[in-house]
């Protein structure tokens, strides 16, 4: 039995981190992709975890699978293509710091998963199945995505979803919010940022439109990442506000897939029922996902900035 299993995009991204002595641009290579972030969070605080999606059988593609084997996670259904190459992004930083990307992706190994290549059989043993809107926007993985989700409910996983909007990725951004609202409709658990939601709900206001996705889609539970200021959590019966962590921040990448990764890890390692939940049993779930959040923005990078279970638990002690 598995715990989590997570479908994704999967990417090595090249940040520059500075000039040579020859004058030539020097860039970091990193493992990219938000589903893998949030499952190496939940795999590394002690969740065992599966991974869906596909690379080329290139030496990026390799060096990958060995960074999801790294982090104890099953990579059986990633798939290395013959036929397609790894997806690779470069990232631009402005003067803020804040970063951009530009993908080198068509045609990208990750967006021409095919259905009938994943074994099935990791969907049938796992309690959770974890996926995301950047594999709906063009591809093959496109159609996978919502085969995959809806296989994995009807063999009674929790399905969580996040729609972690790149906005360049997409065509156009109707064609997004139809896919997303596709997506919302196979999903237990949804995670938006407060720009998402409002994206969704055309700027209805944080709780009422937080009510209102959780209705239309028939949610058993949606949660808005705002940042420093902490999180919020609708349910049916009710809604939950905690605040964040005063953290010394240097790098927010990665923050918000760890929130799902720590959210999860808690829920599933503590065997609650997201149907029962009490507000007592919620809220210290929320404050360890915003423990995990705050901590990934401590240290740049992503999956080298993810906490460990100790890490968690000596901040929350503090
Ligand atoms: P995203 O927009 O990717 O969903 P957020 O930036 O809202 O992610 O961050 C996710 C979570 O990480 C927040 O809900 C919060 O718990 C934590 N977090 C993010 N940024 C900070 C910060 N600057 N200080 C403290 N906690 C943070």
């Amino acid at each position: 039995m598995l715990d989590l299993v997570s479908l994704g995009e999967l990417l090595i991204d090249f940040t520059p981190v500075g000039i040579s002595e020859h004058n030539n641009p020097i860039f970091e290579r990193n493992p990219g992709g938000g589903p893998a972030n949030m499952l190496c969070a939940a795999s590394k605080l002690g969740l065992t975890t599966g991974f869906i999606g596909q690379v080329g059988d290139d030496a990026f593609g390799h060096a990958l699978r060995r960074t999801l084997q790294e982090n104890k996670i099953d990579t059986a259904n990633l798939l290395l293509s013959k036929q397609y190459k790894t997806t690779l992004a470069f990232v631009h930083l402005d003067e803020a710091g804040d970063r951009s990307f530009s993908f080198y992706r068509k045609n990208g190994a990750d967006t021409m998963l095919r259905f009938d290549d994943v074994d099935l059989e990791m969907l049938e043993r796992t309690r959770c199945f974890f996926f995301s809107s950047v594999l709906l926007s063009e591809g093959d993985s496109r159609e996978t995505s919502y085969r995959l989700a809806e296989y994995a409910r009807e063999q009674g996983a929790l399905t969580v979803f996040d729609p972690n909007l790149r906005e360049n990725l997409w065509e156009n951004l109707d064609d997004a919010k139809a896919c997303i609202q596709k997506a919302l409709h196979l999903a237990d658990i949804v995670k938006v940022s407060e720009e998402e939601l409002y994206f969704l709900t055309d700027h209805a206001g944080l709780l009422d439109g937080g009510r209102m996705l959780l209705e239309r889609y028939g949610l058993k539970a949606l949660l808005i990442t705002m940042g420093a200021a902490g999180c919020c959590a609708v349910l049916p019966e009710y809604s939950l506000t905690v605040p964040g962590f005063d953290v010394k921040a240097v790098d927010t990448t990665a923050a918000g897939d760890s929130f799902t990764g720590g959210f999860l890890y808690k829920l599933l390692a503590g065997g609650y029922d997201i149907d029962r939940i009490e507000k007592r049993e919620l809220l210290p779930i929320l404050r360890f996902a915003n423990a995990v959040g705050a901590l990934t923005t401590t240290k740049k990078g992503s999956i080298h900035a993810l906490p460990d279970g100790e890490e968690v638990l000596t901040f929350l002690r503090r």
